[in-house]
C-alpha cells in the first residue's frame, strides 16, 4: 500500500513523539510535541481510498485482525461498538440548536438523505454509487451531492452558501482536517455552524482499554482528537468553539462540538 507522510494535522509541527503502546504493527500513532494532537504519522494514499478501499471494506479487515489477535477483546468490542454510535439520532437536533433553516451540507452523507425537511439538503460523498443515490434524493428537495473527497467537494460550492455543515464520524478519517475546515469557513454564512462528532481521545475508556479502545481503527482513523485539540483547531481557523457534551467530556467515547463562524466575519 502506498503511504503518505503526515505532519501534525492541527498545527503542522513536524517533530512528534512516538506512542508505541497505542500503535499498530504497520501504523505509528504519534503525539505532537507542540499541541498534544495524537495522529497516525502516515496515511494510505487518497486515490486508493476512493473506490477499492471503501470504509466498509477496511472495517471488515480491521475486525478480522482484531479477532485473530485477541478473540475475547474482539468479541467484547463488537458487543460494545454501540457506544460510538449511541447518539446517532440526536445529531440533527444538535445542529438545530444553532441552525434553524437554510442550506445544510452533510459531509460523507452516504447513500441516503436524512437531512430534516426544514433544511435544503446538500452532500459530499466519496463512494460513487452512494453519491448517486443520495444526490437523486436531495435533488427532489432542491439540493444535490458532489462525488469527491471532502476537500475537493467543498470547493465546488459558492462562498457564503451554507447555514450549517454536519460532520459526523468523518473528521477522524480526513488526512487534511485543517484545510477542510479552512475551506468550510469561506463557504459558511456569518453565524453559521459546523456540528462535529469524532471519537473522543479524552474518554476514560480509552485510558483503560489502550489500543483496544473502540475509537482506534488502523489506518482509517488518522486523527485522534481530544477536547483541547478540537478547541485549538477551531481557534486556529477563527471559529468560536462550543463543546456539546460538557458533562460527559471524560466518559463519552465521542466528542460532540460546534465550530461557529462569528457574526460579522
Ligand atoms: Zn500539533
Amino acid at each position: 500500500m502506498e503511504k503518505t507522510n503526515r505532519v501534525c494535522p492541527v498545527c503542522y509541527e513536524q517533530q512528534p513523539s512516538p506512542l508505541p503502546e497505542l500503535s499498530h504493527p504497520d501504523w505509528n500513532t504519534v503525539q505532537c510535541a507542540e499541541c498534544d494532537m495524537v495522529y497516525l504519522d502516515e496515511a494510505p494514499d487518497y486515490a486508493s481510498l476512493s473506490e477499492d478501499m471503501a470504509w466498509t471494506k477496511q472495517f471488515g479487515i480491521e475486525a478480522k485482525r482484531r479477532k485473530q489477535k485477541e478473540p475475547f477483546i474482539a468479541w467484547l468490542d463488537a458487543k460494545t461498538r454501540w457506544r460510538l454510535h449511541m447518539f446517532r439520532d440526536n445529531e440533527w437536533d444538535y445542529i438545530s440548536e444553532h441552525v434553524k433553516s437554510g442550506n445544510v451540507l452533510d459531509v460523507g452523507c452516504g447513500g441516503i438523505n436524512n437531512v430534516p425537511e426544514k433544511f435544503s439538503p446538500f452532500g459530499i460523498e466519496i463512494e460513487k454509487e452512494a453519491a448517486e443515490i443520495s444526490s437523486a434524493l436531495m435533488k427532489k428537495r432542491g439540493g444535490f451531492v458532489v462525488h469527491a473527497p471532502a476537500l475537493d467537494g467543498i470547493t465546488q460550492f459558492d462562498d457564503v452558501f451554507f447555514d450549517g455543515i454536519i460532520m459526523r464520524s468523518y473528521l477522524e478519517h480526513e488526512a487534511n482536517p485543517r484545510q477542510v475546515l479552512k475551506a468550510c469557513y469561506t463557504k459558511l454564512k456569518p453565524g453559521g455552524a459546523i456540528y462535529i462528532k469524532v471519537p473522543n481521545f479524552d474518554t476514560i475508556n480509552r485510558v483503560v482499554r489502550g489500543v483496544n479502545w473502540c475509537g482506534f481503527r488502523f489506518p482509517d482513523h488518522l486523527n485522534y482528537f481530544g477536547i483541547k485539540t478540537l478547541k485549538h483547531l477551531a481557534e486556529l481557523e477563527n471559529y468560536q468553539f462550543e463543546l456539546k457534551n460538557k458533562v460527559t467530556r471524560y466518559t463519552n467515547d465521542n466528542a460532540h462540538c460546534f465550530f461557529i463562524k462569528p457574526l460579522g466575519q
